[in-house]
């Protein structure tokens, strides 16, 4: 059974709860943290539910799974892919998402702009850094990420918003941290050699906000603190 939407304002409150508690400690204003609700694997009312409390921005990780929800979902939803993608998706991506976070390759880069092109919009984009250096994971390798962003900053229908990562599985929260550490000086790194912004840092999960708050994330992702477990079928 999926929660009801009592439940899920109570776990919102907890989870805005400790994300200020984080902020207020690592010294950063209250409210700057964003939260993005990642439902992926919920029913459509996970969407519905976020945008009631006010959180229009929903994280979704198969392109395929996503379609099928806008179907049914408000227009006033921004979609953000925060998945693999394969470029035979591109299209319908660029024409019906907000924002592509998994972005980790030129030949993504390529297709996006082609089709975003085509739909005459501007599509906005994160680069996936694999910060964590951890095989299990994908992502751009942080040697390779200049090349990425180079071949992303030419493209007149991307706009380059800044980087995600996601940290190692490890029982030591300190690999986290140092993965947030990491990629956050991948940013300074980037934004002083090519003069841009990359104001984004979207990283932290249900299991390390706190480790992410602390290393200068912009945006968390978070799945199970707010709708439970992903296997409640
Ligand atoms: C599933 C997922 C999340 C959310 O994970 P939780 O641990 O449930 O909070 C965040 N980011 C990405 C890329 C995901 O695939």
């Amino acid at each position: 059974m999926f929660i009801d939407y009592e439940k899920f304002e109570q776990n919102l409150r907890s989870v805005q709860e400790s994300i200020e508690r984080v902020e207020a400690l690592a010294g950063k204003p209250a409210g700057s943290t964003r939260l993005l609700p990642v439902t992926k694997n919920h029913p459509l009312e996970a969407v519905q539910y976020a945008l009631r409390a006010g959180l229009p921005n929903v994280g979704e990780n198969r392109v395929q799974e996503a379609l099928g929800k806008m179907e049914g979902a408000d227009e006033a939803l921004n979609w953000e892919l925060i998945g693999p993608l394969q470029s035979n998706k591109a299209k319908k991506v660029a024409e019906r998402f907000y924002r592509v976070q998994s972005v980790d390759r030129a030949k993504i880069v390529n297709a996006l702009q082609r089709h975003a092109e085509e739909a005459d919009r501007t599509l906005r984009i994160l680069l996936q850094i694999n910060a964590g250096n951890d095989p299990a994971k994908s992502g751009a390798r942080l040697e390779d990420a200049p090349a990425l962003l180079d071949a992303a900053l030419g493209q007149s229908h991307l706009k380059v918003d800044g980087l995600m990562t996601i940290a190692p599985l490890d029982e030591n929260p300190e690999a986290a941290r140092r993965c947030f550490a990491a990629l956050r000086e991948c940013r300074d790194r980037l934004s002083d050699q090519f003069g841009v912004e990359l104001s984004e840092l979207s990283m932290g999960m249900s299991g390390d906000i706190a480790e992410a708050i602390v290393e200068g994330s912009t945006m968390v992702r978070v799945g199970t603190a707010l709708y439970g477990e992903r296997n409640y079928k």
